[in-house]
């Protein structure tokens, strides 16, 4: 339904509104989503812009997915993890100006066009800020918990039950041997498709269209489900918002 360039001046106006990286998310679905205003201190000093990289603000309190994810985890994870992707990103483009004018989405479908080391540091840190600012918006206590619309219809077609995707999402999230990520993507026929992808790599730099994943890296539940992956598994469907997974679908695939 959109086309690149329509996409990229959505990006562009997002950038704007300082929403920037919220990539794959129509400005309907932020438009849908509360955003709260951020715990005090999560974006404190890392936020401060030292290049074109910008760590979002949480859009919600800290503790606002408690008992599923802890306070503790999300304020390490945020104000610690995603900052330093950030920060990293910005000093592996500091001084680049033909990079640092780009769309990070631009970058990661690039890589082969980049210096290595360039390149490895867009992959590596450009993956993790954009990955984990979608992590973020994914999530809420009072959205959906099952999708709608014309999501349900492509689960239905494609895995019968919601359930069934489910039982098919957990099990990938629980496959990932070492860093990685789930994901439940759009491919560029927009089909949907459950995959991993290792270490920070995005859907984004094969073409695909994230629309929701599941972080596994340890950092994201280590502190309070310790070596418990699969609770930590179930808890985030526990906080899954398909209401804003549904919009991007609807964005992205809308009518096909
Ligand atoms: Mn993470």
């Amino acid at each position: 339904m959109s086309s690149p360039i329509s996409r990229r001046e959505a990006l562009k106006t997002l950038a704007l509104a300082g929403a920037s990286l919220a990539l794959t998310q129509a400005p309907e679905a932020l438009a849908q989503t509360p955003v709260a205003k951020p715990a005090a201190g999560a974006a404190g000093a890392t936020a401060a812009p030292t290049g074109p990289f910008t760590l979002p603000p949480l859009p919600y309190a800290v503790d606002a997915l408690e008992p599923y994810i802890d306070a503790q985890t999300m304020t390490i994870h945020h104000d610690k993890h995603h900052a330093a992707y950030v920060a990293n990103l910005n000093k592996a483009v500091a001084g680049k100006p033909e990079l640092e004018k780009k769309f990070l989405e631009e970058l990661l479908t690039s890589l082969d066009q980049l210096p290595p080391d360039v390149a490895k540091a867009v992959r590596n840190q450009g993956g993790g800020h954009i990955n984990h600012s979608q992590f973020w918006t994914s999530l809420s206590k009072t959205g959906a918990r099952a999708p709608s619309a014309e999501l349900a219809k492509a689960i239905a077609q494609r895995w019968n039950t919601f359930e069934a995707f489910r039982a098919e999402f957990d099990a990938a999230a629980m496959s990932v041997f070492g860093s990685g990520w789930a994901w439940l993507t759009l491919d560029a026929k927009h089909n949907l498709e459950i995959l991993t992808l290792p270490n920070q790599d995005s859907p984004i730099m094969s073409g695909r269209t994230p629309l929701l994943g599941l972080d596994v890296w340890e950092h994201a539940y280590y502190l309070k489900y310790q070596n418990r992956r699969a609770d930590y598994v179930a808890a985030f469907a526990q906080v899954v918002d398909w209401d804003v997974i549904t919009a991007r679908y609807v964005a992205e695939a809308g009518g096909h």
